[in-house]
């Protein structure tokens, strides 16, 4: 027997004190009945749980994999035009997706997984883990613009919090930059950049948090060792 909240968090529906909201929102049915208080505990194999009418399911076996995604792959498990997803890189038969976004024009480290939970603590803002990118990037910033960039500055009505943002090269007119953020506003790399005057001509994400790319060309794929969940949990 488990707490249903919990349950509902690892299918992936929500962190588990938005299920509780859920719950208290009766939005939540057991075998077919509103439950609307906290605490109750369910058998995920007899019985059946909904949210919204729809029956939530727990994959069974948990997957974490590490993709070096290209360009020109979008991170999503579909897409409406088309387009290369992600999931054209990653054949295996749980029902991945991706953990958070890389654009399209984006290479780098992307999680895939079917842990809803781990899913959901990572894209927490709270969870405030750091990732690394490194950008090429127009012009040669000055330290008055490296100062903006790492003290937070506005990309359309979002003040960004603290930043780090160090010169690795300097070539023909271009920079080459290694950036820490631990925010995943859209686009948000490319704005900052943006916003200090210097655009980001390529970009790459090298890191979270401790985890790094090493050793995966880009379009290959391994899984996680336990070393590397248990540092995400
Ligand atoms: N920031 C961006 O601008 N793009 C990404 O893909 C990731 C972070």
């Amino acid at each position: 027997m488990e707490r249903l909240q919990k349950y509902l968090a690892e299918c992936g529906i929500a962190s588990r004190r938005k299920c509780e909201e859920y719950i208290l929102q009766g939005r939540v049915k057991v075998n077919g009945k509103v439950v609307k208080e906290l605490g109750v505990k369910i058998n995920p194999d007899v019985d059946i749980i909904e949210f919204d009418d729809k029956i939530v399911r727990r994959e069974k076996k948990k997957v974490y994999i590490m993709l070096n995604k290209p360009t020109g792959y979008i991170t999503s498990v579909k897409d409406q035009f088309g387009r290369p997803t992600v999931m054209d890189l990653v054949k295996v038969k749980e029902r991945i997706y991706p953990v958070g976004r890389l654009d399209y024009d984006t290479s780098g480290l992307l999680l895939l997984t079917n842990d809803g939970e781990i899913a959901n603590i990572l894209m927490h803002p709270r969870h405030e883990i750091v990732k690394t990118y490194i950008a090429k990037i127009k012009g040669i910033p000055t330290q008055e613009e490296l100062e903006r960039f790492r003290n937070g500055l506005l990309i359309g009505d979002y003040l960004t919090s603290k930043a780090e943002i160090e010169i690795l090269a300097v070539k023909n007119g271009t920079s080459v930059v290694e950036i820490k953020i631990h925010e995943g506003k859209n686009r948000q790399v490319r704005r900052m950049c943006e916003a200090i005057g210097h655009p980001v001509i390529s970009l790459t994400r090298t890191k979270i948090g401790e985890l790094s790319l090493e050793g995966l060309k880009p379009g290959e794929w391994r899984y996680l060792t336990q070393k590397e969940i248990d540092y995400l949990k």
